[in-house]
């Protein structure tokens, strides 16, 4: 009889080589204690924590843990519903209010998570007769949305409003909507999307626009709303998803429009209506991180200036860095080989970043992907330069010759 585990083998066989070049498997790593944003016990060791896209360090503020705590003492600790059921509490609505104006949008919609935000707002909006245009590099949680919807789905060039373009405008289907789905930061490369030139192309095409800003939202732009508050093409942007588990440091997603119909999309989006909403204390810890968030723009420059500062650290190492310097910079290695070693001896150094492998990465390279942090001190960020280029040297991985 057929095994419902036999597709399974060949990840069962990679697993083992990844665990057996590197002595213990990468993928269950346990956070046994996190003592502060920037430090975690993993192995019974301290170690710094460069993985955890927890850029402004808002997973320990200390408004959002107490109102946590009030929260989960008047309201409970879950709402044991779905938000079109008895799931929405008073404090799903403000935040969802407080969301919106953070954005200066007329509404929003708050998920279970990003991925559902994702997920859901894609499904919804696109059916059977329009077209999805997707940037080639989207997160997981695009691609599995558009597959829930019935819609036609192309994908662009990463990052390429050419391309884009020039899809849009072979198309021939003039009674269609269009809908172009682009990242603010891309998640695994730290590529920022060139959104005033998406901006271009929606407005000559009249196509819709939604923008991810997981990972720039609180990030980029003067108020931290992301990519398109940077370029000055907020108003181009019909639909702003995002998540609440990077730069807040809790859970949750959400979608914010100007567009009246998000009222309807609840009624018609399943990963909205078909799960419970999220419960009471992480609503409040989301609202009081917002706040602290916008209490405290520093945290942005001083996330901007770590960035720079381990920017600058690898390339005078020589590793092959992220062109552009942003809060996450991936560390290229042309083998698999040569980067599981070299991902086990940073941890047995004393710094975790994430391992990614193809074919999760973008062109068929592994990478190792640091997020950096608004609290990071420099000490940490020249201690973790120097551990890469002692893990580098450690693991036979060649440097560039023509560092700075
Ligand atoms: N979009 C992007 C670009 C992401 O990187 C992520 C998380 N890795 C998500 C959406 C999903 O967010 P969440 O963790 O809230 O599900």
């Amino acid at each position: 009889m057929a095994s419902l585990f036999s597709k399974f083998e060949g990840l069962a066989g990679a697993l083992g080589s990844v665990v057996a070049a590197g002595g213990r498997n990468p993928f269950a790593v346990v956070i046994e204690k996190p003592i502060s944003s920037t430090v975690g016990i993993i192995e019974g060791r301290e170690t710094l924590l460069f993985g955890t896209n927890n850029y402004l360090g808002l997973s320990q503020s200390e408004r959002a843990i107490k109102a946590a705590q009030a929260a989960a003492a008047t309201c409970g600790v879950g709402t044991t519903g779905s938000r079109i059921a008895n799931g929405t509490q008073s404090l799903h609505r403000s935040l969802e209010r407080q969301i919106a104006d953070f954005f200066k949008r007329r509404d929003a919609m708050v998920f279970s998570t990003g991925y559902q935000a994702n997920l859901g707002m894609i499904s919804a909006l696109a059916g059977k007769d329009d077209f999805l245009l997707l940037d080639a590099d989207s997160h997981a949680s695009i691609y599995d949305g558009s597959r829930l919807s019935a819609a036609q789905v192309i994908r662009f060039r990463h990052n390429s409003p050419d391309d884009l373009y020039k899809r849009l405008k072979r198309l021939d289907a003039p009674n269609s909507a269009k809908l172009i789905v682009v990242e603010g930061i891309y998640s695994m490369t730290g590529n920022v999307a060139p959104m005033a030139e998406f901006a271009a192309v929606k407005r000559e095409t009249g196509a819709y626009l939604m923008v991810d800003e997981a990972h720039s939202f609180g990030v980029l732009g003067e108020h931290g709303r992301g990519a398109a508050e940077a370029e000055g093409v907020e108003a181009d942007v019909d639909f702003v998803v995002g998540t609440f588990s990077k730069s807040l440091g809790t859970v949750g997603g959400y979608c914010v429009s100007d567009h009246p119909e998000l009222e309807l999309v609840r009624l018609n989006c399943r990963p909205y209506m078909f799960t419970a909403s999220l419960p009471p204390e992480v609503i409040a810890a989301t609202g009081a991180a917002l706040e602290d968030m916008i209490a405290h723009p520093e945290l942005r420059q001083q996330l901007m200036s770590n960035a720079a500062h381990l920017h600058a650290g690898f390339m005078k190492l020589g590793l092959n860095a992220s062109k552009r310097v942003s809060p996450v910079i991936a560390v290229t290695l042309d083998t698999v080989e040569q980067a599981i070693p070299m991902w086990n001896r940073l941890l047995k150094l004393g710094v975790y970043v994430n391992l990614s492998l193809p074919p999760a990465t973008p062109d068929s390279r592994p990478l190792l992907r640091c997020s950096v942090m608004a609290t990071h001190t420099p000490e940490q960020i020249d201690q973790a330069i120097a551990v890469f280029g002692q893990a580098a040297v450690d693991c036979g991985v060649p440097l560039q010759a023509n560092a700075a």
